[in-house]
């Protein structure tokens, strides 16, 4: 069942363990089928794991098919899926400077003209609550509200996308802004895009997510 998006989505993880953006079995993704998800398991290691091990649950999280346990954030997917009708795919991250943005608690603010129309404004840091829990999983869906990224309290990052290719796009694209933003923080006062332009751009957002 779901054998190229079974691939898709491994692929999706090997590239998140090559861009550093995980280590181990930390992170995770999925992608929507119609009213089903598929997402990696619980507790395997990328560089070993296989497409059996991953594992496809229904919109409620009943498993479907696959003999692991599916990731501990999948109360997260889930909640974001059924409550984000532009929401196909999801890339959790633990990526270094989206993590060390989070642990300051304020949200990323609109600094970068590619940002704005790929990810919406200001990305919000959704609170802090332990991995895995109902708690996070809707703390993740307040702060993701008319966006496609938000960051998490001492954790890292959440993306959404159209599909996989997208999803990790705006991951990358969050990581990377994330980075610069510290070190401009390092020496000065970022400044932000004018704000008449971020509404522009995030017409633009609202705009896109619709293609
Ligand atoms: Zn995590």
């Amino acid at each position: 069942m779901y054998d190229e998006q079974r691939r898709e989505l491994l692929d999706t993880c090997l590239e998140m363990l090559r861009l550093d953006m995980v280590i181990g079995s930390s992170g995770n993704a999925s992608v929507r089928v119609d009213d089903q998800v598929v997402i990696t398991p619980s507790s395997v290691h990328y560089a070993i794991m296989t497409t059996e091990d991953i594992v496809i649950l229904d919109l409620e999280g009943n498993t479907i098919e696959g003999d692991r346990n599916p990731s501990v954030e999948s109360p997260a997917h889930l909640i974001v899926y059924n409550n984000r009708e532009d929401a196909n795919a999801i890339v959790h991250a633990h990526s270094v400077y989206a993590s060390a943005l989070s642990l300051l608690n304020r949200p990323l603010p609109p600094i970068i003209d590619e940002v704005v129309p790929k990810l919406g404004g200001d990305i919000r840091v959704a609170k802090y609550a332990m991995p895995g829990t109902k708690d996070l999983a809707n703390h993740i869906l307040e702060a993701i509200e008319s966006r496609s990224a938000a960051l998490m309290a001492n954790h890292g990052a959440f993306c959404i996308g159209k599909n996989l290719g997208d999803a990790l796009h705006n991951a990358q694209l969050l990581e990377r802004t994330c980075k610069i933003y510290l070190t401009a923080l390092q020496v000065g006062v970022p400044a932000q895009l004018p704000e008449d332009v971020v509404e522009d751009e995030m017409d633009l957002w609202e705009m896109m997510k619709e293609y």
